[in-house]
């Protein structure tokens, strides 16, 4: 078994409304990151859906010094985007097991989080990463799983970022610094 961790891809980090949005390029890997999803739960694989948490005005996290606010509790914005919601939500009744909604408050999805348990419990080794923004969360996400020994594949068609030279620099330290294999359809 491996696992797709699907990254942030909500309202807020895509939509062109969104608070902290990757606009355009973010929305162009819609349909491919849906894809992956629906195939990898098909395949009867672990899909965790790692999405961001806040609450508003928190003045302990780090973030509120450095972002707008974005992804806060109950808000529209933080649900997910265009066609991955409808995966989410017509496969989560039936496969509960093999699909996770992983709040997270920070930009790795394993800071303060079950996702290495879950992922060890199933004997899982080979973690495939999707989402936004590459050269933030997918990145921290990546650099800890690295960490931790798991073998890392990303899916250079299904990842995005505000910032073009930031994901281009991302994708590079992917291949040359962690070891992944970058992939693309
Ligand atoms: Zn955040």
């Amino acid at each position: 078994m491996k696992a797709l961790v699907v990254i942030d891809y909500t309202n807020d980090f895509v939509a062109d409304e969104g608070k902290l949005t990757c606009g355009k390029p973010g929305q162009a890997i819609e349909e491919r990151i849906a894809t992956i999803a629906d195939d990898f739960i098909k395949n009867n694989d672990y899909v965790v859906f790692a999405v961001d948490i806040h609450e508003e005005n928190d003045p302990y996290h780090p973030e509120s010094k450095l972002f707008p606010p974005h992804n806060i509790k109950n808000t529209e914005g933080r649900e997910l985007y265009g066609k991955l919601k409808d995966v989410y939500i017509e496969n989560m009744a039936r496969s509960q097991e093999n699909i996770l909604w992983l709040d997270k408050t920070r930009y790795s999805a394993f800071a303060g989080t079950e996702l290495e348990v879950k992922l060890r419990e199933r004997n899982i080794r080979e973690i495939h990463l999707t989402g936004v923004c590459t050269d933030i969360c997918v990145l921290h996400t990546a650099v800890d799983a690295y960490n931790k020994g798991f073998s890392i594949v990303i899916h250079e068609d299904a990842v995005q970022s505000f910032s073009q030279p930031g994901h281009e620099w991302a994708l590079s330290h992917f291949k040359h610094t962690l070891g992944a294999e970058v992939v693309s359809k």
